[in-house]
């Protein structure tokens, strides 16, 4: 099994079929995945529908309709012609000559759960999770996939009607047992919709917040963390792979600039970004957590981190935390839990697409552009 910590995210593994050469082709005919780039743009603000007022004080960023129209959505440009780079055409036709392009071919869903598995391996999921397969036949051939934090009816009937043949998810649907899915209830109406649109459910939760170039990892790279190694390592995986995050800036930052640069680089949501800390303390090293992270405040003060991003805090163990600081680290920087999960999807998708790609299949990727955040808007002094 190989690392490759030093790959785009979601990159977990390089296939061992694929040369080199094969790799670079890949990513060489795929938009831009550069973590970089990604750094630098903000969430799909200007595009989700239900788009809720923009909260806060910190100006977003330019291009933010970049993410609304993530490098996935054209993932099916593997089969693509390169783009005009100014090379000599009559070299590149020699070289096509001498190195055609590989057949791709359409994957069945029992191809793409194979490749699912590579990237985020089920054996990462924390024990109480509900990770993979929900719906669909495994030798049905899937074409189109779109990516998604919940799985909510109206990510569904969106992905349905645009020929989605997989949904993947981040959030389970049917995380706790059931003894029933009439179409009576919304999780019986969204397993009918799906089978009887021919969609194909597939969950990777607690497998993609663990894994290399997952939620976390990928929420850190976005805000510019690098160095990074898990809060709470996992017993199954690679040494880099855990549940969150910590990290360095590369320079100390005052805590409200770091604040506004978790803000930008979200999607927009009514609940906006709550900060606990003084505005001109100083941060660098961060921690993260996307998604719900208040399990994992004993490991936040032991790494010493000068602030943690993470969603979903309560009062209780906010009001804690914050008892428990130390010279008033650290900060809590308290986000979106749809927001801070969101940000994995584009690398995602370009992750799978490349993956599937090294086993010789195309397929189009897209992430949703539903925003699944339950609030709609939100009244401040
Ligand atoms: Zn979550």
């Amino acid at each position: 099994m190989q690392s490759n910590k030093g790959q785009p995210h979601g990159m977990r593994i390089v296939s061992d079929q694929a040369d080199p050469e094969g790799v670079g082709q890949a990513s060489g005919t795929m938009p831009a995945s550069d973590p970089g780039a990604m750094a630098a743009v903000p969430g799909n603000v200007s595009t989700l529908p239900g788009e809720p007022g923009q909260a806060g004080t910190a100006a977003p960023a330019a291009g933010l309709t970049d993410v609304a129209e993530p490098a996935s959505a054209t993932a099916g440009a593997v089969a693509a012609a390169p783009a005009d780079d100014g090379v000599d055409d009559r070299v590149q036709d020699e070289e096509l000559a001498d190195d055609p392009a590989p057949v791709l071919t359409t994957p069945t869903l029992g191809e793409v759960l194979l490749a699912i598995e590579e990237l985020w391996p089920s054996s990462l999921a924390e024990s109480w999770d509900a990770v993979g397969p929900v719906v669909g036949r495994p030798e049905r051939p899937v074409r189109r996939i779109m990516f998604a934090v919940d799985p909510t009816l109206e990510v569904i009937a969106d992905a349905v009607s645009r020929g989605t043949d997989l949904l993947v998810t981040h959030h389970p649907l049917l995380l706790k047992s059931v003894n029933s899915v009439a179409a009576t209830g919304f999780k019986g109406e969204a397993v009918h919709l799906l089978i009887e649109s021919g969609c194909a459910l597939v969950t990777a939760h607690t497998n993609a917040d663990s894994a290399l170039g997952g939620v976390s990892d990928v929420l850190a790279d976005i805000l510019g963390v690098t160095d990074t190694k898990p809060l709470a390592p996992s017993s199954a995986g690679l040494p880099e792979e855990g549940i969150g995050r910590v990290g360095m800036l590369p320079e100390p930052m005052l805590l409200q600039e770091f604040a506004s640069r978790v803000f930008s680089a979200l999607p927009s949501v009514a609940g906006g970004v709550r900060v606990a800390g003084e505005r001109a303390g100083i941060v660098q090293k961060v921690a993260v957590c996307g998604g719900a992270g208040d399990s994992l405040f004993d490991a936040v003060r032991d790494s010493e981190a000068d602030v943690y991003v993470t969603a979903d805090l309560r009062h209780h163990p906010a009001s804690e935390a914050r008892e428990a600081s130390l010279n008033g680290k650290p900060y809590l920087i308290d986000v979106s839990h749809f927001a801070s999960e969101w940000l994995w999807l584009p690398s995602a998708a370009d992750a799978l697409v490349n993956v599937l790609h090294d086993l010789g299949h195309s397929v189009e990727a897209e992430v949703s552009k539903i925003n699944s955040d339950p609030w709609d808007f939100i009244l401040t002094p």
